[in-house]
This record gives C-alpha cells, sequence and structure tokens, in this order.
C-alpha cells in the first residue's frame, strides 16, 4: 500500500516545531509494511491543504493528514480536506455525542467548530483531547498534537496493510566513497534494497521481503567492512 504524508502548520515551515509526526508516521506505516512516497508540509490555508490532499488522493492508496484540527482561528484542516472531496463541513452529532459521554464537556461549552467534520466522514474520537479527526475515502485526518496524533493512528493503524520487510544495518568505519565496490557489489549478489548514511561511521540499511536473504547479506558485507570500534 503506498501512502503520502501531509502535515498542516505554519510552525512547521518555519522550523518552531519540528515534525517529528512525519518521521513517527513514516517508522508505524513502514513497520506494517505500507509504503510511505510523500511527505509534505502545507501551510494553514485552505487552498494548499484541498490541492495536496485532492493530488495524493488520486495517486496514492491513502494519505495520512496531521494538524489543525482545533477551533481555533488557523485550524482550517477540515475545510481543506472537504473542499478537496468537493463537500462542506458539518457538525458531527456522533462527535458532539461522544465528548458529552466521554469528555465532561456539555455541548454549550464546546467552541463552535469542533466537531465539524466533512459531510459524510467517519468521525474519529478523540481519546487524548477533544477535537475529532476523520476518514473520508481514503484520506484519514489526524490531530496535530502528537500524543493525540499517536492514539488515533492507532485506532485505525490495521487499516494499513503491506508486506512487511526485514531490514538489518552494517556500520563501517570508512569513508564511504571507499566502499563504492562493496555496495555495488552486495546489491549485485543479494535480492536486497541497500541505503548509505555516512556520519561518524556509514550507516549501510539492507532491506528486503526475505529475511534469510537479509541476514545473508548483512553478514556477508560486515566480514568485508571496517567495524567501528564501539561495536567490536
Ligand atoms: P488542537 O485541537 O489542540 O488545536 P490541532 O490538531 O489543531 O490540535 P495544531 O493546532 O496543528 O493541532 O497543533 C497543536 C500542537 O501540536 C502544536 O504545538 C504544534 O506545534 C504541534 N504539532 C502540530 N503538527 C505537528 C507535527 N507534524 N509534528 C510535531 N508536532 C506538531
Ligand atoms: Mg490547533
Amino acid at each position: 500500500m503506498r501512502v503520502a504524508l501531509v502535515t498542516v502548520g505554519d510552525e512547521l515551515l518555519a522550523g518552531d516545531t519540528v515534525n517529528t509526526n512525519a518521521a513517527w508516521l513514516g517508522e508505524r506505516l513502514v513497520d506494517r509494511g505500507a509504503a510511505v512516497e510523500r511527505v509534505t508540509v502545507v501551510p494553514d490555508r485552505v487552498s494548499d491543504i484541498a490541492r495536496v490532499v485532492n493530488e495524493y488522493h488520486a495517486e496514492y492508496d491513502a494519505v495520512v493528514v496531521t494538524g489543525g484540527l482545533g477551533p481555533t482561528h488557523d485550524d482550517v484542516t477540515m475545510d481543506g480536506v472537504a473542499a478537496a472531496f468537493g463537500r462542506e463541513v458539518t457538525r458531527s452529532e456522533e462527535a458532539l455525542a461522544w465528548l458529552e459521554d466521554h469528555s465532561g464537556y456539555a455541548r454549550a461549552d464546546l467552541a463552535e467548530g469542533t466537531a465539524d467534520i466533512p459531510a459524510g466522514a467517519r468521525m474519529l474520537p478523540n481519546h487524548e483531547g477533544v477535537a475529532p479527526g476523520c476518514v473520508i475515502e481514503s484520506v484519514y485526518v489526524l490531530p496535530g498534537v502528537p500524543a493525540e496524533m499517536k492514539a488515533m493512528f492507532e485506532e485505525v493503524a490495521a487499516e494499513f496493510t503491506g508486506e512487511r520487510r526485514h531490514v538489518e544495518r552494517v556500520a563501517a568505519d570508512e569513508p564511504e566513497s571507499a566502499m563504492l565496490d562493496r555496495i555495488r557489489e552486495v546489491r549485485d549478489r543479494f535480492d536486497v534494497k541497500v541505503g548509505s548514511y555516512p556520519g561518524d561511521t556509514v550507516r549501510v540499511k539492507l532491506e528486503g521481503t526475505d529475511e534469510d536473504v537479509v541476514h545473508e547479506a548483512a553478514a556477508w558485507l560486515r566480514e568485508r567492512v571496517e567495524t567501528p570500534e564501539s561495536e567490536e
């Protein structure tokens, strides 16, 4: 399953908030076997959200949108997602009833717009906060607050599927440029995808659908690189 992530928020673009939601969702989705093929950050602007959601909905099997759900002036994600589908936002009776039962809020105390979701969407209750999320066709709309986003994602995690990939990592204490021959050879010899990430050491990531093949490829490479002292 090919998935695109859309993270909404001016503060993400300005660098005021680090986009930890994208990193966390990427890891969880890949764990489940889904392939994350896009991560896009858009401002709190209805037209930008609508355009990207519309495009990704056509292109990917699922889209996960996070941020901008609350009732404040800059929370416009539900309007943007509704616009992408040519729908209105409507007050969700189901969300209001859930909030009355679970959050202790009376309807009258909730800020205007708190329980608005696109017409016809499936409501997702917010177990860690107030503003509900929703699912509309294959577009999942989750909160921005990381704890709220994580709890809501777990409610729908089973809907993201795919063939699980196995991963092994090999660290090498050599310049990356000196390793090109062995990186090429491991790719030729084994049916694995190889990623090479230089830093203090070069971290080579090997992944594939057959666990034994990934293991053999990692063992082959490990024997042929300088092992960092910390791992000896
Ligand atoms: P609320 O209903 O509480 O207003 P929300 O869904 O509207 O939540 P935002 O207003 O977008 O969420 O953001 C709430 C908080 O979560 C902010 O502090 C914001 O910086 C943080 N946040 C939003 N998006 C992300 C993200 N992608 N990664 C990490 N933190 C984020
Ligand atoms: Mg908000």
